[in-house]
């Protein structure tokens, strides 16, 4: 909520308990349908709120429909993107603009219902928790395809990411300002918020929703983002990708040897064509070593792009000195 501001002095901000950050790109049905839902909701709460949209770039009448809402909504901010840049990149825009001390994310669509964020909140101060994500319990309003899709996403992401990746949990989740601040350190590039988030292993809980159909328009979700989050998710989580010129390296050059053997035998019973023998295995044998040098590139370039993401080591949860009221250090 925004202060009374003096005359010639920058706006003050009070900060809010409670920010609720929307990507929104080319959503002008689905809008003001979601806005009719969550302002009762958010109102109903009886707290300092903000709302930070963030337009992806839209090039419908959002923008404007946008700047309709803000006039009548003082909470509703607004960040508009110059071109589209992904759902997850308008996430990191929001979540790092947001100025409250829990961070609710959530869609345009009301495909995720807003009703859960007072549940949400409630849980996250009851119990001191700094995740709570926003668990699907039902998918049935989607189609087979994309629920075949996202089962093979989360079984593959949980063995990238570990079981502290909750199942079928999206970007529907509320943050505290702590694992804000954790997710800020990073400087990663392109974050995929719904693996990086578990991976902080902070307090978390669940809250279990239905996913409704979309109320409006439709996905702008289509295949090709789809592989590029599915790519994006892997990329960030693994090098094992690069080990793969290593093993493909490695399983010519048993190829190569089994077919040295072969050829010899074939040479001294005199049933080639001369030269055959020795072209084979050289092209087998380059082969081999070309790939096992690729996969050896690899591993240094898995390891700069480890250095270059720059995560954290650790994050400390606790530390008695702080307990002891001595957490500055003492020399
Ligand atoms: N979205 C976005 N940028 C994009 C695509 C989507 O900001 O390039 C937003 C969209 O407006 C919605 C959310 O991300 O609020 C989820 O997108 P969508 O509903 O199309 O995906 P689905 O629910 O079908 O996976
Ligand atoms: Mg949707």
């Amino acid at each position: 909520m925004l202060n009374a501001s003096v005359p010639g002095e920058p706006t003050a901000r009070t900060v809010p308990l409670l920010s609720v950050v929307i990507p929104i790109y080319n959503e002008q049905e689905a809008l003001p349908l979601t806005v009719e839902r969550l302002r009762p909701i958010l109102d109903g709460l009886e707290v300092e709120y903000e709302v930070v949209g963030v337009d992806d770039g839209s090039t419908d009448a959002t923008p404007v429909l946008m700047q309709k809402i803000r006039q009548d909504w003082p909470e509703f901010r607004t960040v508009r993107f110059a071109r589209n840049s992904g759902h997850q990149a308008a996430l990191t825009a929001g979540i790092h603009r947001a100025f409250g001390d829990y961070v609710v994310s959530i869609d345009a669509d009301l495909q995720d219902p807003p009703e859960k964020i007072p549940e949400m909140l409630s849980l996250a101060r009851e119990q001191s928790l700094d995740i709570v994500y926003g668990v699907r319990g039902d998918r049935g309003t989607d189609t087979f395809f994309k629920r075949r899709t996202a089962g093979t996403y989360y079984w593959l992401m949980r063995k990238l990411v570990g079981k502290r990746m909750p199942n079928q949990a999206g970007d529907y989740r509320l943050l505290s300002r702590a694992a804000v601040d954790a997710l800020k350190a990073m400087p990663e590039h392109q974050p995929v918020y719904r693996l990086l988030v578990p991976w902080l292993g902070f307090p978390s809980g669940e809250v279990v929703y239905t996913r409704e159909e979309r109320v409006a328009g439709s996905t702008h979700y289509p295949l090709s983002k789809m592989v590029r989050l599915a790519l994006d998710s892997v990329t960030n989580f693994s090098a094992s990708p690069l080990r793969l010129a290593t093993w493909l390296g490695l399983l010519s050059f048993f190829v190569c040897i089994a077919m040295a053997v072969y050829t010899t035998v074939a040479y001294a019973l005199g049933s080639t064509v001369p030269g055959w023998s020795s072209l084979f295995i050289g092209m087998l044998f380059i082969g081999a070593v070309q790939l096992i040098c690729t996969g050896l590139l690899g591993e240094y370039v898995g390891r700069i792009y480890s250095a270059v993401q720059a995560r954290p080591a650790y994050f400390v949860g606790y530390d008695s000195a702080e307990d002891d009221g001595s957490a500055e250090p003492r020399r």
